[in-house]
């Protein structure tokens, strides 16, 4: 079910497995992404939440047969085990945010070109539609979770997830996600979720790294 989907996070999450497992440094310097993101924000989230779930992660497989396993293989181990909920959650989100920063980049966002606009028109009829469709799965999330562009088969699609919930596991491709999870946003941005996806989706999305992933197709 997900074998392809973790063939393809090699390029995001690059290297073996080392035991402990290591967060891949932020793709860009923690300012890089101002005035959208402040630095601020990207330490709190990278170093203390995104740490925080590794170092949760290392000691929960410590000890087990876990410990040797890529972070892809964890998550696809424990997914739908309601015994190792706990583990699952710091895995996925260890994933998942690994995945959000490489989803960034200074001065990105707005409309994408070539291809991937077409695959985008193809299948949201416009990027206007696709962009107002992120933004209510991205706001209609109630409390924590993810909205994400996937590939599913060789449609695109808009799907949100709770908490640590991640596409992986339903056999669909990660395309782009943006993290709704208040940490995310409320040293900038306070309650106004809004105003942070706006931010994102037309000054930060990394459509270079979403048009790398995305599979066959014309
Ligand atoms: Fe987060």
């Amino acid at each position: 079910m997900a074998g392809a989907a973790v063939t393809l996070l090699v390029p995001v999450l690059r290297g073996a497995a080392p035991t402990p497992l290591a967060l891949p440094p932020l793709p860009y310097a923690p300012d890089a992404l101002e005035p959208h993101l402040s630095a601020r924000t990207l330490d709190f989230h990278y170093n203390r939440h995104h740490q925080g779930y590794l170092d949760n992660l290392n000691r929960l497989v410590a000890g087990t047969p876990l410990a040797a396993q890529s972070l892809e293989a964890i998550i696809a181990a424990v997914a739908g085990k309601p015994e190792q909920q706990g583990l699952f959650n710091n895995a996925a989100q260890v994933w998942n945010h690994s995945f959000f920063w490489n989803c960034m980049k200074p001065n990105g966002g707005g409309k994408p070109v070539g291809r991937l606009l077409a695959r985008i028109e193809k299948d949201f009829k416009s990027y206007d539609a696709f962009r107002a469709a992120f933004e209510e799965a991205a706001l209609t999330q109630f409390g924590s979770g993810w909205a994400w562009l996937v590939q599913d088969g060789e449609t695109l699609r808009i799907v949100k997830t709770a908490n640590a919930d991640t596409p992986l596991t339903r056999g669909q491709i990660p395309l782009l996600t943006c993290d709704v999870w208040e940490h995310a946003y409320y040293l900038d941005y306070q309650n106004r979720r809004k105003a942070f996806v706006q931010v994102f989706l037309d000054h930060l999305v990394n459509w270079d790294f979403v048009a790398g992933r995305v599979h066959g197709g014309s």
